[in-house]
């Protein structure tokens, strides 16, 4: 990944974690202390091993383990990892290792943002989700009260690691709420990638490797590629928000009762229908959609028992709000994005309306 011209850190795609040792060494020669940051969930799958693959490259290492879940990802547990980090000795030349999905890449970033005004971290991501989206790019942050990632930073990480054999203890859920970033890329950006997810479902719900790979890989170079050409989110990578206006405001009334890629892949069918209303999209194009999404046992409808002014409502206090207008991105083609400042209270209305939501 590239800024201004100058690479910035490498994303390496690999089928174990072996090479980590060696890929951290080439990042700097000295041995420093490592810290490995992780949740409950991944600690019992793999910690072991890759505590076994870092104790011979570092100086010292520790481990700090948080409770999975969304709920922990919040100022308390970073004040938890710094008391940690100053107990141990770590100094601005040593190395945290965030091994997880998005929640520990967050609280890991943001960490390493802000501990004695910044110190070096890497991103081992180990859901698809975090594969695809949230290890790549530098947003990092917490949740603060109910507000979802209201306190953050943007700090890039030193290497992205990314082991896709990790994927193998994912439950089945998790990986299917990832599929729905991933479609996402396709509507946004390329259509054939778009309908090669359509051509190989079957493949993909199979995990077969050589399918993981060659998804991940056109995912990554996607995000890469946004991130590149926006780096702080002033315009381009707003595009990457397609399908998360309603789906963040969904996610939010539901209490997060549904994971963040299926609030997505339902956002994601209410903003291709804001596309029909600006006649942008066939209506061919949205029962293709509502097809891919049901084979990847993805949402394409919201809860009916939602109060459709609530989720009017709640769009307007999420931070794609700019003077005023919603920014809404919506499509001109399957491939195609666009930012949109002209989508009304009553297009909203009619679109949770197609999306199941009485009036
Ligand atoms: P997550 O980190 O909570 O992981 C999902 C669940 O899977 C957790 O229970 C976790 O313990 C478990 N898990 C992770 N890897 C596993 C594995 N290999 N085997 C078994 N279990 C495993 O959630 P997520 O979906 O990865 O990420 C969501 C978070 O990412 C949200 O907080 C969201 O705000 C954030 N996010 C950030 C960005 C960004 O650009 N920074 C982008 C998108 C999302
Ligand atoms: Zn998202």
């Amino acid at each position: 990944v590239r800024q201004n011209g100058q690479p910035i850190y490498n994303i390496l795609l690999r089928d174990s974690f072996d090479e980590m040792g060696e890929a951290i060494a080439f990042l700097s020669p000295e041995k420093k202390r490592i810290c490995i940051v992780t949740d409950s969930n991944v600690a019992e799958f793999h910690l072991s091993q890759m505590e076994k693959l870092l104790t011979p490259i570092c100086s010292r290492l520790i481990s700090f383990i948080f409770p999975a879940g969304e709920a922990q990802k919040n100022l308390d547990t970073v004040r938890r990892l710094y008391t940690a980090l100053i107990e141990a000795g770590f100094d601005r030349g040593d190395l945290l290792v965030a091994l997880g999905g998005g929640v520990v890449g967050d609280l890991t970033g943001f960490a390493a943002a802000t501990y004695l005004r910044g110190i070096s971290f890497i991103q081992v991501p180990t859901t698809l989700l975090s594969q695809v989206d949230s290890s790549i790019g530098g947003k990092t942050g917490v949740d603060f009260d109910s507000y979802k990632n209201m306190v953050g930073a943007f700090k890039q990480p030193s290497l992205v690691y990314m082991n896709l054999s990790s994927l193998n203890t994912l439950p089945e859920r998790e990986y299917l709420s990832g599929m729905g970033e991933i479609v996402k890329h396709g509507m946004i950006k390329d259509a054939d990638y778009y309908h090669w997810l359509r051509q190989n479902t079957d493949k993909i719900l199979n995990r077969d490797y050589d399918i993981l790979e060659e998804m991940i890989a056109v995912s990554c170079r996607i995000k890469k590629d946004v991130v590149e050409k926006d780096p702080t989110e002033q315009g381009e990578r707003a595009l990457l928000n397609f399908g998360h206006t309603l789906g963040h405001a969904v996610e939010k009334l539901c209490g997060f009762s549904l994971l963040h890629g299926e609030c997505v892949a339902a956002g994601c069918m209410a903003a291709l229908y804001l596309s029909g209303i600006k006649g942008n999209i066939a209506s061919q194009e949205l029962n293709n959609c509502r097809a891919l999404l049901e084979l990847l046992k993805l949402p394409v409808t919201f809860p009916a028992d939602l109060d459709p002014e609530d989720v009017i409502q709640a769009t307007k206090h999420d931070k794609k709000m700019f003077a005023g207008v919603i920014r809404f991105i919506l499509l001109n083609r399957i491939g195609s994005a666009y930012i949109d400042n002209s989508v009304t209270d009553e297009d909203m209305r009619n679109a949770l309306q197609y999306m199941g939501l009485e009036n």
